[in-house]
């Protein structure tokens, strides 16, 4: 059995704090997490010292570290966090450099690299371009030029390399993900993308968004196989899946849910326009020669997606419809009575 796909994967779980988290969030706060002990003593080494200004700036970068994480931690927001820490770590560096001198530039190349774990690479490259030219208006006369431009070359061989492989993984992932997610026969959606799809609608809670799920299958497919061999079969599959395209709107989206199994994701449908829907699909299929010789029908079940359930009470509504559709004598559609309509 497939498991439902979760945002951030469930590797991240034991970091949840009983909830779902997202990847980015885990990150956010594992790095504010780390950098509290890269700071602190040195904050407290500087008080020792009695170097206040110095203590105040790593001080005020530990206590907005926290923050943060108690932030993350609670609300899970944190786009707005990590554009904040970026820019609050960067000035902290800056500051630091400032007030004590260019032995401390070191942190600079750290944190510049901090920043494409967190933000997207095009957001830290901006940001780390504006902290280089203040880092280098506060050099500039306290260095000589061939090293000022040793630390601006160095610095921007950092970013450049960090950026191509910040760039590089971000598209890797998004290529992994549709891959993952794609039927290879037909091309439509798997059954990983569609329980993402059903848990994502699930999540939102948006009555204004309302779908319907149907639910189609093969009549008599097996014969099929066993008549004209298994590539005419997936044929078949491929020719059905293209006419499924032809026949829903671009934000219908499609998946093959088993073997000859497929289930459509009407959004913005109630029940009478799924209904229409289905009913079209079917006379479509009917009406079509997706194998020369033989008929080919299919079979569907529509079920309402009520905000009230779940994703496998959903798909267990429509396969019921399916298989009432089946003991009605195939080429059929059935839809599901939602508790609403049964009321009135
Ligand atoms: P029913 O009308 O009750 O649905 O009858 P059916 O023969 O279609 O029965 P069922 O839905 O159980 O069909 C399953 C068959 O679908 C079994 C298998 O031969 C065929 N099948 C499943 N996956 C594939 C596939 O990827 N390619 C091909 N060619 N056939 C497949
Ligand atoms: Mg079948
Ligand atoms: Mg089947």
């Amino acid at each position: 059995m497939n498991q439902p796909a979760q945002a951030g994967g469930g590797r991240w779980r034991w970091l949840s704090g009983g909830r779902q988290r997202r990847q980015e969030e885990v990150i956010l706060m594992l790095l504010c997490a780390l950098s509290i002990p890269s700071i602190l003593p040195f904050g407290v080494y500087r008080l020792l010292q009695g170097s206040w200004a110095s203590a105040a700036v790593d001080m005020a970068l530990v206590i907005g570290m926290l923050a943060v994480i108690v932030h993350v931690w609670r609300t899970g927001r944190y786009q707005v966090a990590s554009i904040g820490v970026t820019i609050f770590y960067s000035a902290g560096m800056l500051v630091t450099v400032y007030l004590r001198g260019v032995a401390l530039v070191y942190w600079v190349y750290p944190t510049m690299i901090a920043a494409y774990f967190v933000l997207r690479p095009t957001l830290a490259l901006a940001i780390n371009s504006v902290g280089l030219a203040v880092l280098v208006t506060i050099l500039v006369s306290r260095l000589e030029v061939v090293n000022l431009l040793t630390i601006v070359v160095t610095i921007g061989l950092v970013n450049l390399f960090a950026y191509i492989f910040a760039y590089r993984t971000g598209l890797q992932n998004k290529e992994l993900h549709t891959a993952v997610e794609l039927d290879f026969l037909t091309g439509v959606g798997n059954r990983r993308a569609l329980e993402r799809k059903l848990a994502e609608h699930a999540q939102e809670r948006r009555p204004q968004l309302e779908a319907s799920l149907l639910l189609l299958d093969l009549d008599h497919f097996k014969q099929v196989n066993d008549q004209y061999g298994h590539a005419a079969g997936d044929k078949v599959l491929i020719r059905l899946a293209e006419l499924m395209r032809r026949h829903t709107r671009s934000s219908d989206r499609i998946f093959r849910y088993g073997g000859e199994e497929f289930a459509i994701l009407a959004s913005g449908a109630g029940l009478s326009a799924a209904a229409r829907l289905a009913e079209g699909l079917r006379t479509a299929v009917a009406a079509a020669t997706l194998l020369e010789g033989h008929p080919i029908t299919i079979s569907i079940g529509v079920a309402y997606m009520d905000q009230a359930s779940e994703p496998a009470e959903w798909l267990e509504q429509a396969d019921k419809m399916l298989y009432a559709a089946k003991q009605g004598g195939r080429n059929a559609v059935r839809v599901a009575q939602t508790a609403t309509e049964a009321a009135t």
